[in-house]
C-alpha cells in the first residue's frame, strides 16, 4: 500500500527566482527503501523537505497515508508521530548521554520514565551501542553518534524515515555499518526508509533509485541485485 504520495508538487524560491522542484510526482510504498540521487542543485534537499513536511510546495499536493496534508493539518503533531529524521550532522546534545539523546523526542509527550527508558534502552541495543549508553556525544566516534542518532530519530516508532547525506562525515567502513543498519531497519523493522545522498554505496543499498535533474526527476528506477 501507498505510504506516501507526491503529486504535481512544484516548489519556488521567489528570492532568487528558482524553481527548485517542478511538476514532480511519486509514490512511497509502505516498507520500501529509496535512494534519491543527482547532482548539486538538483531539488533533492527541497523534495526531502517537502516529504518531511518541513516545508511546503508551492503547487500541488502531499498525502500521508492517504491522509492530504494541507492548511488544516497538525504539522508538527504528524512530524513527531509519523516521521524520523537522520541527518549529515547529528545535533545531539553535548550535556547529554547517549540513552538520555535517544529519549529527546519522547520529552513532552507524556511517557511515564521508566516506559521511555525502556524504549531507548530497546532502541540502543537496536543499533548496537548497548554499552554505550552512558557516554557523552564526544566520549564516541562520528560513526558511534550516527548510531545514537538514528536511535533517536526511531524513539516515536515513525512510519517513514527520512535521511539527508546520512554517511556523508563518515569513512568508508563507518559508513558501511550504517549502511547495514538501516538494510535491517527495512528488513526487521519494515520501516519505510528514503534517502538523499551523493554516494552510490547508499544508492544502491536502496531497492529503488530516483535520479533528480533540475529539479525533475529524471529516472526512478529498481535497483538490480547481483545474483550471488
Ligand atoms: P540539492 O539538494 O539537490 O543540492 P536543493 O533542493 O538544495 O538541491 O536546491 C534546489 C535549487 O533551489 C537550487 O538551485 C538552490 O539554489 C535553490 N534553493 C534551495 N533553497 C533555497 C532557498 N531557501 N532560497 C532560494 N533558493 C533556494
Ligand atoms: P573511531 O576510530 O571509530 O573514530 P574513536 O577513536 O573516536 O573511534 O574511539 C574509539 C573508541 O573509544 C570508541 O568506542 C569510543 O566510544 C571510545 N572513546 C573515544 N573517546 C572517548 C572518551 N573521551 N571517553 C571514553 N571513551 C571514548
Amino acid at each position: 500500500s501507498v505510504l506516501l504520495s507526491i503529486s504535481d508538487v512544484t516548489k519556488d524560491y521567489p528570492d532568487g527566482n528558482v524553481r527548485a522542484l517542478d511538476h514532480v510526482s511519486f509514490d512511497v510504498g509502505v516498507g520500501e527503501y529509496v535512494a534519491i540521487m543527482g547532482p548539486s542543485g538538483s531539488g533533492k534537499s527541497t523534495l526531502l523537505s517537502i516529504l518531511g513536511t518541513l516545508d511546503r510546495p508551492s503547487s500541488g499536493s502531499l498525502t500521508f497515508e492517504g491522509q492530504s496534508i494541507d492548511a488544516g493539518t497538525d504539522l508538527d503533531e504528524l512530524r513527531s508521530r509519523a516521521i524520523g529524521f537522520v541527518f549529515q550532522s547529528f545535533y545531539l546534545l553535548p550535556t547529554l548521554t547517549a540513552l538520555e539523546n535517544i529519549q529527546v523526542p519522547m520529552f513532552g509527550r507524556g511517557w511515564p520514565v521508566a516506559e521511555r527508558v525502556e524504549k531507548a534502552r530497546e532502541l540502543i541495543e537496536a543499533v548496537g551501542m548497548a554499552d554505550r549508553a552512558k557516554h557523552l556525544p564526544k566520549q564516541l566516534s562520528v560513526g558511534q553518534r550516527q548510531r545514537i542518532a538514528i536511535a533517536r530519530s526511531l524513539a516515536n516508532d515513525p512510519r517513514l524515515l527520512l535521511a539527508d547525506e546520512p554517511t556523508g562525515n563518515l569513512d568508508t567502513v563507518t559508513a558501511a555499518g550504517i549502511l547495514e543498519l538501516f538494510e535491517q531497519l527495512h528488513s526487521d523493522r519494515k520501516m519505510t526508509l528514503v534517502t538523499v545522498t551523493h554516494s552510490e554505496e547508499v544508492a544502491m543499498a536502496a531497492q529503488r533509485v530516483i535520479c533528480m535533474r533540475d529539479g525533475q526527476i529524471e529516472s526512478d528506477q529498481l535497483v538490480a541485485r547481483s545474483q550471488s
